[in-house]
């Protein structure tokens, strides 16, 4: 290899190296109060319930004075909040012992160059307290609690379950709406979850009817216990989880979450699960995720199984400094995403044969037949767009191992390089450093095929 090659490559791979910090998101990661979230906590406690079926109309206490006050909460932050209740009549159905509306409260910061397409940062603000199961009665699970009607007699305060998910959604929109974003934010609390993330559902399928451009879900459910119920601990590490396949959408937004969470609070470790939620188990994220959806839940390894659901899960068994911590991982992720210049596109339509209408990948072996070939498309891209990172990793690998900042190109290629071992993908960046979720090169699992014997 000739010097100057030898300069250039290098060169590049410094660059594609160089983990870039945008000013502007240490400034609101650092901007998160430890004491306004520790305030919303206690004053979600103090509704006494927020179960779905307690009272819409007591100032003080219940669900409908918790909406009132979460939206309350968000038109104070900033004018440019657009505040809404996204109401439902759901009707009686399993767990939904009768009749119920149902609130979302919604706060969306318009995008100032492509408000169309949005980032949500979601939690539930409902709670639940449940009835120990009658004796003689033992489930598979080992769950000791279940639904009832009358479990309403109970208070709920959930504040680790989700006050603490709440409280984040709620502090950051406080800070983010005092800056600026080039994708549009939505901060949405939830209700109904503790039913059968029955809000979520309603929201995310009526957004996929919509053709909303959802680029991303980051989920916060159960963020405010660091000691578990058999005396683990840390407060160092959040759980996030992806779901299936390998390289699904939501895997390179939890891959993500933790490139950058670590980059700006290095004191957090990003401990991404590469499972759907925890074993059995489903959240806010899911009715996303099955609406084709990128999402993901950060959720704490140390859950206390006594408190959940019950009437202690309460602000003396929250750690505030931790929930604060996941607050902050939330910040950095979702005012990169929402900064940064939108994925490219690594599939197109495939025109003719049998496979015609289908999405193929923009991976070739080149004309050698040996090298790794990778095309992507970026329609109308952002004027700040500096060009595009190629990554690739090991197929047995978790994390992207490589980075190659290729410029203001749509193909590149690697000499001698298979693309039969590896997972490549693509990422744009913006001059600002602001890097876009990776689109990885995926192919559709084979079809079985008819065969006709006679
Ligand atoms: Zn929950």
């Amino acid at each position: 290899m000739r010097l100057a090659t030898l300069l250039l490559v290098l060169a590049a791979s410094l660059r594609g190296e160089m983990k870039s910090v945008n000013p502007m998101i240490k400034k609101i990661v650092d901007s998160v109060s430890e004491e306004r979230m520790a305030q919303s906590l206690k004053k979600l406690e103090s509704f006494g319930t927020r179960d779905i079926f307690s009272s819409q109309d007591n100032e003080i206490q219940g669900i409908g004075a918790a909406r009132r006050w979460i939206s309350a909460q968000f038109k104070s932050y900033s004018p440019k909040l657009q505040v809404t209740f996204d109401s439902y009549k759901v009707k009686k159905k399993n767990r939904i012992f009768r009749d119920v509306d149902l609130y979302n409260v919604v706060a969306v910061l318009p995008g100032t160059k492509s408000p169309e397409r949005q980032f949500i940062l979601s939690a539930h603000y409902d709670s639940v307290a449940l009835k120990r199961r009658p004796e003689g009665t033992p489930p598979a699970t080992g769950d000791e609690l279940v639904y009832s009607e009358d479990s309403l007699e109970k208070m709920a305060p959930g504040v680790t379950d989700d006050g603490s998910g709440t409280a984040a959604v709620l502090e950051l929109a406080r800070v983010m709406s005092q800056y600026e974003f080039e994708k549009t934010i939505v901060f949405i609390a939830f209700a109904g979850e503790e039913e059968g993330l029955i809000g979520a559902s309603l929201y995310a399928r009526k957004a996929h009817a919509g053709k909303q451009l959802i680029d991303g879900v980051l989920n916060n459910d159960i963020i405010g216990s660091d000691v578990s119920g058999n005396g683990h601990s840390e407060n160092n590490l959040i759980w996030v989880f992806s779901e299936e396949p390998a390289d699904s959408s939501s895997r390179q937004l939890a891959r993500y979450v933790r490139d950058i969470a670590e980059r700006y609070i290095p004191s957090m470790h990003v401990g991404p699960v590469f499972r759907h939620d925890r074993f059995g188990r489903g959240g806010d994220h899911t009715p996303f995720n099955q609406e084709g959806y990128a999402a993901v839940r950060l959720t704490t390894p140390n859950e206390n199984f006594a408190n959940q659901h019950t009437p202690t899960d309460t602000f003396a068994n929250t750690s505030v400094p931790y929930t604060a911590r996941v607050a902050k991982v939330n910040a950095a992720a979702l005012a990169s995403l929402a900064l940064a210049p939108k994925a490219p596109v690594v599939t197109e339509e495939i025109a003719r044969g049998p496979r015609k209408g289908q999405l193929s990948p923009l991976i070739a072996r080149g004309k050698s037949r040996y090298d790794a070939r990778l095309r992507w498309k970026n329609d109308s891209p952002e004027e700040d767009l500096a060009g595009y990172v190629v990554v690739y990793r090991q197929t047995t690998s978790a994390f992207w191992e490589h980075e190659i900042f290729v410029g203001n190109v749509l193909e590149y290629e690697l000499k001698d390089v298979s693309i039969d071992n590896l997972v490549f993908g693509v990422k744009a960046v913006d001059r600002d450093g602001n890097e876009s979720l990776v689109s990885a090169y995926v192919t559709a699992p084979r079809a079985k095929i008819e065969i006709e014997v006679y």
